[in-house]
């Protein structure tokens, strides 16, 4: 699979101080991980939206782009789809050390867009992606997923495991 890299070189912009542009642009988004799983967004080149403007002392960003990903649930993992806003700004001071006013998606009069999107994307995303909210998970046991049985009818007996038989065993002992 390719790198998704898509820079915009900001001096060719050629923006006089205090000038505003905007850009709309399809960025390829890089697969995206998430709790050990990996998510791809539909479709993979999102359609963002780039607010760029020049100040005397650099510039400032603001990315949009709407989000949608699809990938396993991470309860049951049947299959599971998740849509976001997402909505983050940057700003790039010249000539500072100071890291509040830097931002590491931008060097030399480039800004790194792909990899800025991805990393917007996954801080727009929930820290769990699930089929739904009040997913059962999976059986502990038989590894059956519990949303479609009745957990009444979902029983094992513990007779079943040697290991227990073992221990009702000593018990009786006593
Ligand atoms: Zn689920
Ligand atoms: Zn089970």
């Amino acid at each position: 699979m390719s790198e998704a890299t898509t820079t915009i070189d900001l001096g060719r912009l050629s923006l006089a101080h205090g000038e505003g542009r905007r850009l709309e642009a399809p960025v390829r988004l890089a697969p995206l991980e998430l709790g050990g799983q990996t998510y791809a967004a539909i479709p993979d080149a999102v359609p963002a939206r780039l607010d760029l403007s020049r100040h005397s002392s650099g510039y400032a960003f603001r990315l949009r782009f709407p989000l949608r990903v699809e990938g396993p649930c991470m309860r049951c993992l049947e299959a599971a789809a998740l849509e976001v806003e997402v909505d983050a700004r940057e700003v790039a001071q010249e000539g500072t050390d100071d890291e509040e006013l830097t931002s590491p998606y931008v060097s030399d009069d480039e800004l790194d867009l792909g990899r800025w999107a991805h990393d917007a994307a996954i801080l727009a995303l929930p820290t769990q992606l699930l089929c739904r909210e009040d997913c059962a998970g999976l059986c502990p046991i038989c590894g059956e997923s519990l949303n479609d049985a009745d957990p009444e009818n979902h029983k094992h007996k513990q007779a079943s495991d040697p290991r227990w038989a073992k221990l009702s065993e000593l018990k009786l002992e006593e």
